[in-house]
């Protein structure tokens, strides 16, 4: 007699006990502001609304300035380009993340150079980092990945030594804090995404946030076309500097009132990620060779675009990880998913070998640790019976997994 779901035995997950949010979230009073919104016209071009969201979103990340933009790509490609990053600079990024990080340094034209990454945080490995630093290096880009803040304290140390710029890439980490601030507030420039999967949602948008003046203005004028801040409507007061290549990276007001309205929820909601975490981890600490993703090590707060599972050691090895999520899916837990791969596997990763740099013997950690981990979405790291239930599946599946044989 079979015991798992995936061998036709009964599923113990159900409608009940394995729930996820729905996501991006809805309310009828949202509904009502955009209705008033787009009756008043003030659509774009710096509105009250757009200026509102940088104020809140900046203190409440601990940092001076916020430019808001259109996406969560834009936001990279223009702090590469206020820092001065182009042609001839090599900028490092992790192995895994988003292609969006790495496509970024493409777009100013700089060269891509991968990073392998830490195996209990999953973001980028200081080492790895100080390894690939050469004489034409200008910048890393940590990425704060799915439940874990990259480590800022070494990634700082290092940049300031070798005199790199640091972007912190928190397209994942909204709300994330490290030694009790903001992250985004801690490099040259943080970036963040809001496009309508992440944990403050526009459909799409981006922030920058940085405590550099200089910085600040220059990210403005970026978005804008080469327009000041201060500049009225369609009147350019003072050109941009030489050699800053402006784009109309704008957002738009309506996504701006979406986040004012999500931004406030969005320590609650954290707070219930935490603790489904910690069930999760409490319930499930005797399974050998299952591990989650580490915290940043000082985070304070830790913000969750996901959370990292891992499945590892020679019992759990003698399958895949595809075989794994099958099983857990067809017992009935939500909101799955495997990693995103290192990006120079991924299959929209079209650059050309000779247009990036790989370590020598490439980024072990990082495909190793993609072929024997999976990942929770954010949404479904809400409801604390959902972590009970998904910690008696993975539990079932270890006292089973003979039955995982094809
Ligand atoms: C989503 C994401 C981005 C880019 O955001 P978009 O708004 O989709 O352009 C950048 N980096 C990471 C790690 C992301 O997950």
């Amino acid at each position: 007699m079979s015991k798992l779901a995936i061998n036709g035995a009964h599923a113990l997950g159900n409608a009940a006990n394995c729930r996820h949010l729905d996501w991006p979230p809805v309310s009828a009073t949202t509904a009502d502001k955009l209705k008033e919104l787009y009756l008043s016209r003030a659509w774009s071009f710096n509105s009250q609304t757009e200026q509102d969201f940088e104020k809140a979103f900046a203190e409440h990340h601990g940092a001076k300035y916020a430019i808001f933009m259109s996406n969560g790509t834009v936001t990279l490609e223009c702090a590469l380009e206020a820092l001065g990053i182009g042609p001839g600079d090599e900028v490092i990024v992790p192995a895994l993340t988003w292609i969006a990080t790495a496509m970024a340094v493409r777009y100013v034209g700089a060269k891509l150079v991968f990073a392998d990454i830490a195996a209990d945080t999953f973001t980028l490995s200081p080492a790895a980092v100080q390894a690939a630093i050469t004489p034409r290096t200008k910048a890393i880009i940590p990425v704060h990945l799915y439940g874990s803040i990259a480590d800022l304290e070494q990634l700082l140390a290092l940049s300031k030594k070798h005199g790199l710029a640091l972007i912190e890439d928190c397209a994942h980490m909204q709300g994330g804090q490290w030694q009790n601030r903001g992250v985004g507030s801690w490099g040259d420039i943080g970036s963040f995404s809001f496009q309508q999967s992440k944990t403050l949602a526009s459909g799409e948008g981006g922030i920058c946030l940085t405590n550099d003046a200089l910085l600040a203005e220059k990210l403005y004028r970026c978005k804008h076309i080469g327009y000041s801040r201060y500049d009225k409507q369609g009147q350019a007061g003072t050109p941009p500097p030489p050699g800053l290549t402006c784009h109309n990276y704008r957002g738009t007001a309506f996504q701006a009132l979406l986040l004012n309205e999500q931004l406030p929820e969005l320590p609650q909601l954290l707070q219930k990620y935490q603790a489904f975490v910690d069930i999760l981890q409490k319930n499930c600490r005797d399974i050998p060779g299952f591990r989650l993703q580490a915290p940043g090590r000082l985070a304070s707060r830790q913000g969750y675009y996901a959370l990292g599972m891992v499945f590892e050691g020679e019992q759990w090895e003698r399958f895949s990880v595809t075989r794994i999520h099958e099983a857990i899916v067809a017992e009935g837990a939500v909101a799955i998913s495997k990693t995103y791969g290192p990006v120079y596997r991924h299959l929209l990763f079209n650059l050309a070998p000779e247009d990036y740099t790989l370590p020598v013997g490439s980024c072990p950690v990082c495909e190793k640790l993609c072929e024997r981990a999976l990942v929770i979405m954010h949404y479904g790291l809400y409801y604390p019976e959902t972590a009970q239930t998904l910690a008696a599946i993975i539990h079932k599946i270890w006292e089973n997994r003979e039955e995982l044989k094809a």
